[in-house]
């Protein structure tokens, strides 16, 4: 079955396969329907489940966390949880390269 693309709704979805990552960390490839067209990948429930068992089983899984800024005198203090430093290698202490990217995100570069 070749159904059209439901993202640019020109192209055909053609059985095929999608790399996967999250915070840039490579999980893989999965079996995907692939638009002709616009190259926009769907993936269906069952490597859904297997992606993410991939991201729980390499660490990444929830390490994506809302918190608030906290002020401290004249600058402001962002909180990394501690499942996130677990995973960064962090301990405190170390050097880091701040930034902006946008107007909406922050970078802090390691190392
Ligand atoms: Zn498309």
């Amino acid at each position: 079955m070749m159904a059209t693309c439901p993202v640019c709704g020109k192209g055909r979805l053609r059985r095929g396969k999608v790399r996967e990552e999250m915070f840039g960390v490579d999980l893989g490839e999965y079996p995907a329907e692939v638009c002709d067209s616009c190259g926009e990948a769907f993936v269906d429930s069952e490597a859904m489940k297997k992606i993410e068992a991939r991201a729980k089983a390499m660490g990444l899984w929830g390490l994506a966390k809302k918190v608030s800024i906290a002020k401290s005198g004249n600058s402001l203090v962002v909180r990394i949880p501690a499942e996130l430093a677990r995973f960064l290698r962090l301990k405190g202490g170390e050097d880091a390269l701040v930034r902006p990217e946008g107007r909406e995100k922050i970078v802090v570069e390691l190392g």
